[in-house]
């Protein structure tokens, strides 16, 4: 097994890493570091959690120290693109971590804060950036960055770029680089739409990857409860009450849906916060700084704000709406098997819900366990009901076909048939139907539960 001392990075930098606390490679970085301490691109397949932070950062703190210059005015040496403003931040507190001590200044720009700041900062040169694309290149209209001198470059977690509608401002990017940089590209899928992308940032890039999706799938207790979506805020206080967790992630599709779901815990004293992008930059800050200090046991959040969310030992991840693309089922429960731990992720899914869940099952190939309703719910309708689309109203098959160009994900992907990426009525196999012996009862045990059981009123 590889060693940190046995890469040619300058021992300053293996110092940093001890203290880091790291006494292993990780599988990404045993396979990144050496090709990227060569010089050469690096096309890396990747999810958040597998180390690829250090990956890109060592090698890249290596050769900026090895050709030592001090940036110019409005210039950096290395770029880091990062989807969101947390990722960005996150990115560049470890990179100031890793090169403590090395004479190297790492900056963030990403929108939500005043501008100001971060132009005095550039102005100043910097010898890394870690930005978000839009407020990168507001940066550069305002003439307070220029990317003629970057050296090297990291894209970070590409298919979220492309989620997120990135691909146009990631295009005007390329052009302002200069032709001979290094190029360090990172995505946890690779779509073809990714990999066209990769092809015009890198020139002969060594392929490296790790933790292939079902990996994560494998690692994570994935539990699902088929239920009436007006339910679902009942069974969710409930498996709070039960479980008691300690750091518990849930996921909504909507930020609307996620300030709902807070609004009914704090109204039953369960104390949660929402993080979600109509909020302001201080009160992610404060909804995740509680978090992760454990003043709050539940964070609630859209899949764009969480993203970026770094704390390890989440202990449950609760997909209180299924995710309508699979691999955002993959990110969302990899959040609980951060650096090998494992987790718990229980679904909530409507009728409406079952194809997205049948998708994840053909996705990652484990089925999750079926846990019973408890006691005194309704049970959902067997039959099969559309796929829900946000801001529609569930159609049942057989009437008018549903998805199509309001989609935005399928509309975005290209899909044919006007985007439903579904395979129509009946489609696909039926899975995740109760396993052999019954399925088993969370509750049973519970007495608080049964005494909850009887009140229905804070459904
Ligand atoms: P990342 O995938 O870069 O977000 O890293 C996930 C987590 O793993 C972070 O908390 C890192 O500090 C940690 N980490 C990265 N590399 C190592 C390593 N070689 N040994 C132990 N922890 C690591």
């Amino acid at each position: 097994m590889t060693k940190f001392s046995d890469f040619a990075l300058a021992e300053p930098i293996k110092k940093r890493v001890i203290e880091s606390g790291y006494t292993t490679p990780s599988p990404i970085q045993q396979q990144a570091i050496p090709p990227a301490l060569e010089g050469k691109d690096i096309l890396g397949i990747a999810q958040t959690g597998t180390g690829k932070t250090a990956a890109f950062s060592l090698p890249a703190i290596h050769h900026l120290l090895a050709n030592k210059r001090r940036p110019g005015r409005n210039e950096c040496r290395m770029l880091v693109l990062a989807p969101t403003r947390e990722l960005a931040r996150q990115i560049a507190d470890s990179m100031t971590g890793y090169s403590k001590g090395l004479g190297m200044y790492v900056t963030s720009a990403f929108g939500g804060v005043p501008i100001n700041r971060q132009k005095r900062i550039l102005a100043k040169g910097v010898d890394v950036l870690v930005a978000t694309p839009g407020r990168l290149l507001d940066l550069i209209d305002q003439r307070c960055l220029t990317l003629e001198k970057v050296e090297i470059l990291v894209l970070d977690e590409a298919d979220q770029m492309l989620d997120l509608g990135f691909i146009v401002p990631l295009k005007k990017i390329v052009p302002m680089l200069p032709k001979k940089r290094q190029s360090l590209f990172f995505s946890a899928t690779m779509p073809k739409t990714i990999s066209q992308l990769a092809d015009q940032f890198l020139t002969n890039p060594v392929q490296v990857s790790v933790a292939p999706q079902s990996t994560t799938a494998e690692r994570v207790d994935q539990k699902v409860t088929y239920i009436n979506q007006d339910d679902k805020q009942r069974l969710l206080k409930d498996f709070i009450n039960k479980e008691n967790p300690d750091h518990m992630l849930v996921f909504t599709q909507t930020k609307h849906g996620a300030d709902k779901v807070v609004k009914n815990l704090n109204a039953v004293g369960i104390h949660s916060a929402a993080i979600h992008g109509n909020k302001s930059q201080p009160q992610r800050e404060r909804a995740l700084g509680d978090f992760k200090k454990g003043k709050i046991n539940i964070l609630v959040a859209t899949d764009i704000a969480a993203r970026g969310i770094d704390v390890d030992g989440i202990t449950h991840v609760i997909n209180f709406d299924m995710p309508n693309v699979s691999e955002q089922y993959v990110h969302r429960i990899g959040r609980t098997a951060r650096a090998g731990a494992s987790g718990i992720s229980y679904s909530l899914v409507a009728p409406d819900e079952r194809q997205f869940l049948r998708d994840v099952v053909k996705l990652t190939g484990v089925k999750p366990e079926v846990i019973a309703l408890p006691e005194g719910y309704d049970e959902p309708p067997r039959e099969e009901v559309a796929p829900r689309i946000y801001g529609q109203k569930p159609k049942r098959y057989g009437a008018k076909p549903t998805g199509g160009r309001n989609n935005k994900h399928s509309a975005r992907k290209g899909r044919p048939g006007g985007g439903n990426r579904r395979g129509g009525p009946g489609s696909g196999e039926r899975t995740g139907g109760p396993k052999k012996g019954g399925p088993k009862h969370w509750n049973n045990a519970s007495k608080s539960f049964k005494r909850r059981q009887k009140s229905k009123s804070d459904a």
